[in-house]
């Protein structure tokens, strides 16, 4: 019985030895299970890859994958679903903000049989900006609503899954990945556990705002088309207002002449028609786009260097 732990790292040369530290001691209680760590070296600019090297030579359960550039985490989590050889399966972030004694708690809910994934959400979000926690929370609310399938709110990518259900999160080979929708759309048997919210140990969040924001419209574009949807409504329901008006105003030409006016509303009219049909289609363009990158075909990932020799370097 093996379990992997996928760990994605990108610049946590500082993290790493606290995640190893704690690692080593769940290891050693869990003396009924073989552990391997995969670390994904994600193109980090800092020490990460000389840290992973180091404990590799010391310790034999430590294996890398080390991709050629920074390819994001989801990326990252999907090369190292390529090459997890466990039974169980599971992804954890290098930061401690997972809690690495979960992991065998996971192990003995995913024997009983009954479950195939046992996932995990944050109750709090301490440690987190008020404000960023507010749009979290909208944008799980958003996502839930415009799609159908459902994402708990406060879900972490920190789980821990059988082969089967792996073997099907790797099925799905799109390029824009939402790890968290596509585990909920694969199926299966989830459990959820719940945790309060820690800080991380060492380094920095690599997350943005801006770079949220752009996630989560990702998330929404890859399992919804209602944005699309909303652009057609507002297409129609305004079409019927200028109906309505066009009907409005020659009546009342008819009734009282020279009661064509109001330059400066046409003005704002014309300004709020020309912005909404450039918000549409700029929502129309966001899907071309994906589709676009999603056509080609690329690789998801490239791997420079790994120290499996079953590894082979060609990705895909
Ligand atoms: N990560 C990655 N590639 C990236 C960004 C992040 O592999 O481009 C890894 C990172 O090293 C960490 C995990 O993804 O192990 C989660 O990142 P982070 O802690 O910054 O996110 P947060 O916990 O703040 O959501
Ligand atoms: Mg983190």
């Amino acid at each position: 019985m093996l379990i992997t732990v996928i760990v994605p790292c990108y610049n946590e040369g500082k993290a790493i030895p606290f995640f190893y530290e704690e690692m080593k001691k769940v290891m050693a209680d869990m003396t009924s299970r073989e552990i391997e760590i995969l670390f994904v070296n994600d193109g980090s600019r800092d020490d990460t890859m000389e840290m992973v090297k180091e404990l590799s030579e010391k310790d034999k359960r430590i294996k890398y994958l080390s991709l050629s550039r920074n390819f994001g985490k989801e990326a990252a989590m999907f090369a190292g679903f390529s090459y997890a050889k466990g039974d169980y399966i599971a992804i954890m972030d290098a930061d401690l903000q997972d809690p690495p004694e979960m992991l065998s708690v996971m192990a003995d809910e995913l024997d009983r049989g009954v479950y195939d994934c046992i996932g995990t959400r944050r109750v709090t979000r301490k440690g987190e900006p008020p404000i960023r926690s507010f749009f979290a929370r909208c944008f799980y609310r958003l996502i839930n609503k415009m799609s159908h399938i459902k994402i708990v709110d406060g879900a972490r990518d920190f789980r821990m899954m059988t082969r089967q259900m792996a073997d099907a999160v790797m099925d799905v080979r799109e390029v824009n990945r939402f790890s968290k929708g596509i585990f909920s759309w694969v199926g299966f048997e989830t459990k959820w556990m719940e945790y309060e919210n820690k800080e991380r140990v060492a380094g920095e969040t690599k997350w943005s705002f801006w770079k949220l924001f752009k996630y989560s419209f990702d998330g929404i574009a890859a399992f919804s088309t209602v944005p699309l949807a909303i652009a057609a409504f507002f297409g129609v329901f305004l079409s019927m207002i200028s109906l309505i008006g066009i009907v409005v105003i020659v009546v009342r030409q008819f009734l009282w002449e020279n009661s064509a006016f109001g330059w400066p509303s046409m003005v704002c009219i014309m300004l709020f028609l020309s912005g909404l049909q450039l918000l549409c289609l700029g929502i129309v363009s966001q899907y071309l786009a994906k589709t676009y990158i999603e056509v080609k075909k690329r690789p998801i990932y490239i791997i420079k260097e790994s120290n499996d020799g079953s590894m082979d370097k060609e990705s895909l």
